[in-house]
């Protein structure tokens, strides 16, 4: 009975709960079930019963929340040991807003500390292992949510992106993961990491039950002045065909892009194939000034997040270790509580922000961001959408970009630039790909719009989709 249950997509599950012929009781307990037999590493807490409500559009619905949206009296930890034991006095907006939709939260997912990193590794609670091959990472940083969808732990989930956090490990695992327009979801109560990036957005099985999450999960929240929500909100996606829509390639994070695997390359093509199949025009264009968003992202994103991070000082917030004086006390809790790489992106960062260097770093990447953004508005005076593979490569193996922060970084790649420029885009399953020697593993196929083109968008991912075939029936990890 379970795994019938479990089988089912969000949408799907949620038509029966409505129909009277499943409870959300029976649909969450499903869920609590496999939750527990976690051998994936992807949860650091789940619920010990049913969380659900039974009306709304989301009524019964477990939710896997990444471990970076506060949660009121539930533990959160943002991955790292400086909130060991902290209980938020507060729920996230993104949050309840699902409750409020009939949701309910499963469980606190694994994640890279405080959102840092491309492979999970970074968590201070160990790595998730990847679903397809438990010697590979499930991406990151939202790598928890990722592999508890695509592991079937759970029914969906929520994550954040910043600079590729819910896209990639969504590639990496097989799923769909979505980072809407910036604004579109109120950043409340979601620990801040780069803040004028951080943006809110699901991970699901299809695209049918993002639009489902993302319909609930949008709007202008008064605690949040930056969200402004979708206007008309997000309808259920359901074009057939792709006709009169124009697809831009962009040469530099496709066709000419360095370190492509040659299997993405592949999958990439066959889909772009599939995309002039259902009617769509597809060309070539450019983006002259995206193989710099790498660069720039790693001075703005550590900047916002040298600032960010101050806050956790010991005095407000779990961690704090004893000692002699205050001085003392802030340098050890910061010492013990932070991981490698945040120590990293806050001294990268406070450098880059420090009077004498004020303008050659941060000043020059901002008019990078600038320039990137420029380049993707005119592209889409010729184009509907762009796309791209969502991540260079497929799932690498634990352990192999850990001691090479630049190769984790380019990771990235092909999604920092959407980030940049705060516009919306999604990676869906597009095939499989085998690495030298290596099992069958995902490959991710990058859709990228104007600024709050989000529903056009998700209606464009739905038709592809389809045609891709990689549907949760015959997709998800070999049993
Ligand atoms: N991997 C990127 C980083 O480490 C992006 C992270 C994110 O989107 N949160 O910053």
């Amino acid at each position: 009975m379970s795994d019938e249950l479990i089988g089912l997509t969000v949408s799907q599950a949620a038509d029966r709960i409505r129909a009277g012929d499943l409870t959300g009781e029976e649909y969450f307990d499903a869920y609590r079930e496999a939750a527990t037999g976690d051998s994936l590493n992807a949860f650091l807490w789940t619920a010990d019963e049913a969380a659900a409500s039974v009306d709304g559009p989301l009524a019964g619905i477990p939710v896997a929340v990444k471990d970076i949206f506060c949660t009121k009296g539930v533990p959160t930890t943002a991955g790292s040991r400086i909130l060991e034991g902290y209980l938020p006095p507060y729920t996230a907006t993104a949050v309840r807003r699902l409750r409020d939709a009939g949701a309910g939260v499963l469980g606190k997912a694994n994640m890279d500390e405080f959102a840092m990193g491309s492979s999970n590794e970074n968590s201070a609670y160990g790595p998730v292992l990847n679903p397809w091959d438990a010697e590979r990472v499930p991406g990151g940083s939202s790598g928890g949510s990722a592999a508890a969808v695509a592991g079937r732990l759970a029914a969906c989930a929520i994550g954040t992106d910043t600079g590729g956090s819910i896209r990639q490990p969504a590639a990496l695992c097989g799923v769909v993961g979505m980072k809407p327009t910036y604004g579109a979801v109120s950043r409340y109560g979601m620990i801040a990491f780069a803040s004028s990036l951080d943006q809110c957005g699901p991970l699901t099985r299809d695209v049918t039950d993002a639009a489902l999450l993302l319909g609930a999960l949008q709007g202008r929240d008064s605690c949040d002045s930056t969200s402004v929500g979708i206007d008309g909100g997000i309808e259920p996606p359901s074009s057939e065909n792709l006709e009169g829509l124009r697809f831009g390639v962009p040469q530099e994070l496709a066709g000419e892009a360095e370190g492509i695997e040659p299997g993405v390359s592949e999958v990439f093509e066959r889909t772009v194939g599939l995309i002039e199949e259902l009617g769509g025009e597809v060309s070539d264009t450019h983006l002259p000034h995206a193989r710099h968003g790498i660069s720039a992202y790693y001075v703005l994103a550590p900047a916002e997040a040298s600032a960010n991070l101050a806050r956790f000082d010991g005095v407000r917030y779990g961690l704090r270790l004893p000692s002699e004086d205050l001085t003392e006390m802030y340098e050890e809790t910061r010492a013990q509580g932070f991981g490698d790489e945040v120590k990293r992106r806050i001294m990268l960062g406070t450098y880059a922000l420090s009077s004498g260097y004020y303008e050659a770093y941060y000043g020059r990447a901002q008019r990078v961001r600038t320039k990137i953004a420029e380049d993707f508005s005119e592209a889409f005076e010729s184009f509907d959408f762009v796309v791209s593979p969502t991540s260079p490569s497929v799932a690498f193996k634990l352990g192999e970009r850990t001691g090479d922060p630049l190769a984790m970084y380019l990771s990235d790649y092909c999604t920092v630039p959407m980030s940049l420029a705060g516009i919306p885009a999604i990676s869906i399953p597009a095939g499989l790909a085998k690495p030298d020697g290596g099992p069958e593993l995902p490959v991710g196929f990058q859709i990228a719009g104007p600024a709050f083109s989000d529903s056009a968008m998700l209606d464009a991912a739905y038709a592809l989709e389809r045609a891709i075939g990689f549907g949760h029936e015959n997709g998800g990890p070999p049993a």
